[in-house]
């Protein structure tokens, strides 16, 4: 039998084409990217928008951010298929550019409903836009790689993989921040 988790997240999806959010991004777009991974996983990760390899594919982080990221996640010992993935902006915007307030804001209750679902014991946010959704008034710069408790929730504030990709001290620091995340999760649990 299908997950139930998996059913109420294919209903959310569903709900943002019906809806038809964001159409202008849609229409530049190949397709929507909604999320990957496991219903039931205690991380969620969110980024910012699919960029080109992801609106080919329809799956989140797939090109160099998402290879870089999968790194990662075997250095804790984690497959993709262990976490879930996400994006803000569930569409590519035009040349890769940064989402407008709008857009995250349109895209904010569909990402609230995915977590709702899931649930996750931390919620690692991937750069500045997926931050400033959930955890408003922060600077990346100084709460990267601290644990955040807003509402009962667990949040994890991470450079952006593709940010930190080409530039060598926050490449580091990423990596540094993300071998805490098996100690944060376990003072969760
Ligand atoms: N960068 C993001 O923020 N999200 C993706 O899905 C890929 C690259």
């Amino acid at each position: 039998m299908a997950n139930p988790k998996q059913a109420q997240l294919n209903k959310i999806k569903a709900d943002i084409l019906a809806q038809k959010i964001c159409p202008e991004l849609a229409a530049g777009a190949t397709q929507l990217v909604f999320g990957d991974g496991s219903p039931d996983a205690q991380i969620v990760f969110i980024g910012e928008a699919p960029g080109k390899n992801e609106d080919l594919q329809g799956l989140p982080f797939v090109g160099a951010a998402g290879k870089f990221l999968n790194e990662m996640l075997a250095t804790i010992g984690l497959k993709r298929a262990d976490v879930y993935i996400t994006n803000i902006v569930k569409y590519r915007p035009p040349q890769n550019r940064d989402p407008f307030p709008d857009e995250k804001l349109a895209f904010l209750p569909f990402l609230k409903a995915q977590l709702a679902v899931i649930k996750p014991k931390l919620i690692i946010t991937l750069g500045r836009h997926s931050m400033e959704a959930l955890l408003p008034g922060l600077k990346i710069s100084d709460v990267h790689g601290q644990p955040k408790r807003l509402g009962g929730q667990v949040y994890l504030p991470l450079f952006h993989p593709a940010a930190a990709l080409y530039n060598g001290g926050m490449r580091q620091t990423l990596i540094d921040d993300f071998i805490k995340i098996p100690r944060i999760l376990a003072k969760i649990n």
